[in-house]
């Protein structure tokens, strides 16, 4: 196994317990194992009842409808109805592993009935993955960033650590996006009509591991591809966050609740366009194609306990102007913006559970729920960048997890988790998929890779360890 995150960890588990012998590589030292995995807090699962922490239904037609919606059809519906079936039944087995699942957190908005979070986040939840492993006896190498490996007439021979040759039978590639490889950053997203280079403001949510130095190895010996490399999940985090690993708590979650300006104080996208896990993950991107890469999410106090409070406070002030001033914003324009979106609010019954009534009028962009003048002080404003959660450009594959040459699918090197998540989500994201697409094609990869090993391995065989 390459790599050290949930869909590698996956991989390994389910290969070791259909009888293989598993060595697992991770480039990061053993303090910052687990990639941006560990930064995660839930998984997507589809459910026709009520299921331990989910509420309600979550049908699987439902979930595709949503995946749908979000991707705009860019999306291969057979793999993905494969990850969402699978997320139905996964759960028994992650507990087995040591994972724990809590009820949906206060603030985490309208996720209880479609996501299960893991108690103590991704943390915990990979380091019961390392303890399960172990038991089981996967052995771990950390500080192992594999960048190149052996491939004869389709087939993995060995994996190359430095000068360190590891032989094998069957290879699992699972080791993430190209995210922290800002080069790779710079050169997807280009040139803009300003002049500037976007993908040089961007800040990473999670690892500085996760470089696509084996992507770009594997691409470069013609492994067959998938996804656009200017595509990714980014959301809008505070501009004070770290380049690396700041996780979840730099997260600006109350975008839906007010108002989002550019520098030049002028809004430029619909921020209550539909509930936020649907819609969290295309700030980044909007906020990528603003001058600068920079923007300003502005709410008033009624809209304070509403969303989960990111780590570092607002910039406060008693009036717009004074926001303005703080923000580095023109306080004219500024005043002028938030006056215009009032004045457009058309009254409704606010809901922020429910695709509420309250909507603008007359004014473009609109707002299309939850549209409340920003009329009551004390007023809140954060300044956001684009942040990368991870990139689509990966490997193409198909029901098998198989890596392809030339469309033909190699017999014993298979891709899991971020590395072919984009052959899922050709563009857009709806919240904890990544983990849905990681845990089915890792557990998949791992069964494959061990009948693999074993010379085979019957179909009955494969449907048993991936069950
Ligand atoms: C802040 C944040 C929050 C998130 N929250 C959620 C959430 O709640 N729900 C959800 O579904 N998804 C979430 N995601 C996305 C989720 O993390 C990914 O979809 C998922 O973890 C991908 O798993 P993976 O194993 O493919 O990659 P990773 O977990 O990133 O693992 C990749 C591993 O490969 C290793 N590696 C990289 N290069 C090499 C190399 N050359 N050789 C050896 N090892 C290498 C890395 O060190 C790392 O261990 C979040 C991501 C971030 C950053």
């Amino acid at each position: 196994m390459i790599g050290g995150g949930n869909a590698a960890l996956c991989a390994a588990l389910t290969a070791r317990e259909a009888g293989a012998r598993v060595l697992l590589l991770e480039a990061a030292p053993r303090a910052w194992r687990g990639g941006n995995s560990a930064h995660v807090r839930n998984i997507r699962c589809m459910h026709d009842a009520p299921q331990d922490v989910l509420v309600e239904a979550y049908p699987e037609e439902e979930f595709w409808q949503d995946l749908l919606k979000v991707t705009g059809g860019l999306t291969d519906e057979t793999l993905a109805r494969i990850a969402i079936r699978a997320s139905a039944t996964c759960r028994p087995w992650l507990v087995r592993h040591g994972a724990r699942f809590q009820p949906s957190l206060t603030g985490a908005l309208h996720t209880a009935r479609t996501n299960a979070f893991f108690l103590g986040g991704g943390k915990a939840m990979l380091n019961a993955y390392y303890r399960s492993a172990q038991r089981l006896g996967v052995r771990v190498r950390y500080e192992a960033p594999v960048e190149r490996i052996d491939v004869q007439n389709r087939r993995f021979v060995a994996a190359w650590v430095r000068d360190e040759r590891f032989v094998a039978r069957a290879c699992v590639l699972a080791a993430g996006g190209f995210e922290s490889n800002r080069e790779w950053l710079r050169e997807a997203w280009g040139r803009n009509q300003w002049g500037e280079y976007p993908g040089d403001n961007f800040l990473i949510r999670g690892t500085r591991f996760n470089t696509g130095a084996l992507l770009a190895f594997m691409l470069d010996i013609g492994a067959d591809r998938i996804g656009d490399p200017s595509q990714s999940h980014m959301v809008a985090i505070d501009a004070r966050a770290p380049l690396y690993d700041g996780g979840i708590c730099t997260r600006i979650d109350c975008v839906s609740l007010g108002v989002v300006v550019n520098r030049d104080a002028e809004r430029f996208y619909d921020e209550g366009e539909d509930f936020w896990p649907k819609r969290y993950a295309i700030w980044g991107r909007l906020v990528a194609q603003q001058r600068g890469q920079i923007a300003h999410s502005i709410i008033d106090a009624k809209a304070v306990g509403r969303f989960m409070p990111p780590v570092f406070p607002g910039v406060r002030a008693d009036t717009l102007a004074g926001l303005a001033r703080e923000l580095h914003l023109d306080e004219a324009r500024l005043v002028a913006t938030v006056e215009q979106f009032n004045a457009a609010c058309r009254g409704g019954k606010f809901d922020h559970t429910v695709l509420d009534d309250c909507r603008t009028e007359g004014i473009a962009p609109s707002k299309s729920h939850w549209a409340r003048p920003i009329d009551t002080p004390p007023f809140f404003g954060y300044t956001v960048r684009p942040g990368v959660t991870f990139t689509y450009l990966g490997l193409k594959t198909g029901e098998d997890s198989a890596v392809r040459f030339g469309g033909v699918p190699s017999d014993n090197l298979f891709v899991a988790g971020e590395m072919m998540a984009g052959n899922v989500l050709g563009m857009g994201y709806a919240a904890g998929v990544g983990m849905t697409i990681g845990t089915a094609f890792g557990r998949i990869a791992g069964a494959r890779a061990a009948a693999a090993a074993k010379g085979g391995g019957t179909k009955k065989e494969l449907e048993d360890v991936a069950a």
